[in-house]
């Protein structure tokens, strides 16, 4: 469509030379119905009056219903006699106030096309932006013609593509490279941040920032456009201090609320499933709260759905586990253990920030697919101090009650020489808890078949709070009271094993 209009009617026309076009308001056209309508634009997009052999011309289209009253004033913009004007952009969005919305611009207005023409938008997202109004709809209707619409163009990508050049590469985009990302994100699962990674992590951007410092540094940069803030920059190198990988630096920068502005702007997202963070299996987001202390990972355990896929239960190892075969359920309130697991973790996670921990929580919803390597990596992408597994416990016999650990031992192939310290960690916890719920204190379980603890890089126990098969503590544990006694001794026993 366009392309024709490109070769229409005014190609063969006298060129007439617009001059700069003091729009007064509405060019009152005494004459009724489509050749008003043509006339009108003639003179509020030409200046000038229609020339017969044009004017009869964009008649017959309108008449025979070829074209609508939007497409007409899209070949107006787009002859040769418009273009060869060149106007200035301010007068070009005032003359589509006038014709599409049949009064001069407010300032406001104006100053936001004019960003938008900045950002690359073209003629025909002004035609596009203005079709729809009741401005225009009232014009068309008066003259008795069909409003329509035309398609606006994909500029803001374009937009996005040419920032990402400009701020990473350093220079503007080469038309074909532009095209092919601007396909990239065209394509059905390819997101913003993903293309972002793809310039951001290219070998000779990462050649720039060898340290760790000069990374976070680079970021700040590529990502949000500005300097380093010293507080910001200090936090992200002591994470990436205790092992935090750039992936997970990147994907909490493209996740900022800074950088989420700035996707706004450009009618963009970010994948909640990014390519960049896929351990083979899963891929796992956490959600990361900085502080001054220790950084404390708090996985609730399960899902709200099963997961029956299998992954190694150790680093390198052959034996096969399943992700999730899901929780137990409250023998009396029927309350899922994912569910109890969640409430409790977001309690813990509220205490530990007020107690001026860091954390990080490998889930905060219950519609998420993790599986227990994910849950390790993450705390292991973090750099996290320790990791707490929070479960319920399930017997067969609804009489055992009590909490207890379950950790590793020195023996264990993959983490054997932190074990001791994930037992100190699950002895600290129990007895703190048992103090203040009044649970038995079943003290530590030893198991080497855990695949989360066995994948996790730091002291890390699977923390059974009590008995959901049993009667008074699935009551017990849904009580805030009692859910409160047991997050304060979680914390008392977290304080007890930092020394702090
Ligand atoms: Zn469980």
């Amino acid at each position: 469509m366009r392309d024709f209009f490109r070769k229409s009617a005014f190609a063969i026309l006298a060129v007439s030379v617009v001059g700069s076009m003091a729009i007064a308001a509405e060019a009152e056209s005494n004459d009724e119905g489509i050749k008003g309508f043509v006339d009108r634009a003639y003179s509020l997009i030409l200046g000038r009056e229609a020339d017969p052999y044009g004017e009869d011309y964009w008649i017959g289209r309108l008449e025979d219903k070829e074209i609508t009253a939007a497409e007409m004033i899209h070949g107006f913009v787009y002859s040769d006699e418009f273009i060869a004007a060149d106007l200035p952009d301010n007068e070009k969005v005032e003359i589509m106030y006038n014709v599409m919305l049949g009064r001069s611009s407010d300032i406001s207005g104006r100053e936001h096309w004019m960003d938008l023409l900045d950002m690359g938008a073209q003629m025909d997202d002004i035609i596009a932006g203005f079709a729809g109004s009741q401005e225009f709809l009232g014009i068309c209707s008066e003259y008795e013609i069909t409003a329509g619409t035309v398609e606006g163009t994909d500029y803001k990508t374009g937009a996005f593509v040419e920032r990402c050049y400009e701020l990473v590469l350093g220079r503007t985009s080469d038309l074909a490279g532009k095209q092919n990302w601007i396909d990239y994100l065209h394509t059905d699962g390819n997101y913003a941040d993903e293309l972002l990674y793809g310039f951001v992590f290219s070998p000779e951007n990462l050649a720039k920032a060898p340290s760790n410092a000069e990374f976070i540094e680079l970021l700040y940069n590529n990502c949000l456009g500005r300097s380093s803030d010293e507080a910001g920059k200090a936090d992200w190198l002591s994470r990436m201090e205790k092992g935090m990988t750039r992936e997970r630096v990147f994907v909490n920068f493209v996740r900022s609320d800074e950088f989420t502005a700035i996707l706004r702007e450009y009618d963009l997202g970010v994948d909640s499933d990014p390519f960049y963070l896929e351990n083979g299996i899963h891929t796992g987001l956490g959600i990361y709260y900085p502080g001054e202390g220790p950084l404390v990972c708090i996985d609730p355990g399960h899902q709200m759905r099963p997961d029956f896929t299998t992954e190694p239960n150790g680093p390198g190892s052959s034996v096969m586990k399943i992700l999730d075969p899901g929780g137990t359920a409250g023998v009396v309130t029927h309350i899922s253990e994912y569910s109890l697991n969640l409430d409790v973790s977001l309690k813990l996670r509220d205490e530990l920030l007020d107690a001026g921990y860091s954390v990080l929580m490998t889930r905060e919803t219950h519609d998420v697919s993790l599986g227990n390597v994910m849950r390790a990596s993450l705390a292991n992408d973090y750099g996290a101090d320790i990791m707490i597994r929070i479960h319920g416990n399930s017997l067969d016999n609804s009489s055992y009650r009590g909490t207890l650990a379950v950790v590793t031992t020195t023996g264990n192939a993959f983490v054997g020489g932190i074990s001791p310290e994930s037992q100190r960690l699950g002895t600290c916890l129990v007895n703190n808890m048992c103090a203040l719920t009044g649970f038995p204190n079943r003290g530590l379980l030893f198991d080497d078949t855990m695949t989360g603890n066995n994948w996790a890089k730091m002291p890390c126990v699977l923390l059974e709070m009590g008995f959901m098969s049993n009667p008074t503590e699935d009551r017990a544990m849904q009580d805030p009271a009692v859910q409160a006694q047991l997050v304060a001794g979680m914390v008392n026993g977290i304080n007890e094993y930092f020394g702090r």
